[in-house]
């Protein structure tokens, strides 16, 4: 698996490269924005806020432009305003310096984690009124227009799909398309619906059942 590590402190960016390596990992590592938007695509990207030469923010804004790569960002700013912000990106994660490297590298496995949903044939093109999910390729489009998603995002949206109608517990969502033992702020889900819901073109597709959970509609 590739990692880009984007810090522009050695003393960070040297001993986490030497043990995501140690872990098996490739790693490609920039001090700065520019030669991170530069860098041959990764399966997952390790963000410093700071940067010397652009805003981290900026970075993942320009990333998620051409790839739903996913995106941990790494900042030494624990202000929630922050950790929002950053998950609107399209960030799928984030952890606060100084963090503990085993809980950076269960974050990076949980983020690429793909296809842990079975509820739902995963070969499976299904159609929901014009909206059609692709579980092979990962893929959703409405009326025939992809729609760029981050992968939190995708899992999210093949979860609700998985029972059209049928209202879809918060504390299921959580436990199935983040993790059994989630202990983030439960506003990133609302974060990412409301992203979703963006992205669709229409926030009728996904309905909020109050303090329970959420609803996919089928919209014709
Ligand atoms: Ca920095």
């Amino acid at each position: 698996m590739d990692v880009l590590v984007v810090e522009d402190d050695d003393a960070i960016a040297a001993p986490l490269t030497k043990g995501l390596e140690r872990e098996g990992f490739h790693v490609t590592r920039t001090a700065n924005g520019r030669d991170a938007l530069a860098a041959p695509p990764a399966d997952v990207v390790l963000l410093d806020l700071g940067l010397p030469d652009m805003d981290g923010y900026e970075v993942c804004r320009r990333l998620r432009q051409r790839s739903g790569v996913p995106v941990i960002i790494l900042t030494a700013r624990s202000e929630e305003i922050d950790r929002v912000v950053g998950l609107e990106l399209g960030a799928d994660d984030y952890v606060v310096k100084p963090f503990g490297f085993r809980e950076l590298v269960a974050r990076i496995r949980a983020v690429t984690r793909r296809g842990g949903l079975t509820t739902t044939a995963r070969d499976e093109t299904q159609r929901i009124g014009r909206l059609q999910i692709d579980r092979r390729t990962r893929r959703v489009s409405v009326d025939d227009q992809e729609v760029v998603l981050t992968p939190k995002e995708f899992d999210l949206i093949a979860m609700l799909a998985s029972d059209v109608d049928a209202v879809i517990l918060r504390t299921r969502i959580l436990e199935e398309v983040w993790d059994p033992h989630w202990y983030g702020p439960t506003k990133t889900l609302d974060v990412h619906i409301a992203a979703l819901r963006r992205k669709l073109g229409d926030p009728a597709w996904i309905e909020t059942v109050r303090g329970v959970g959420f609803r996919l509609r089928a919209l014709t």
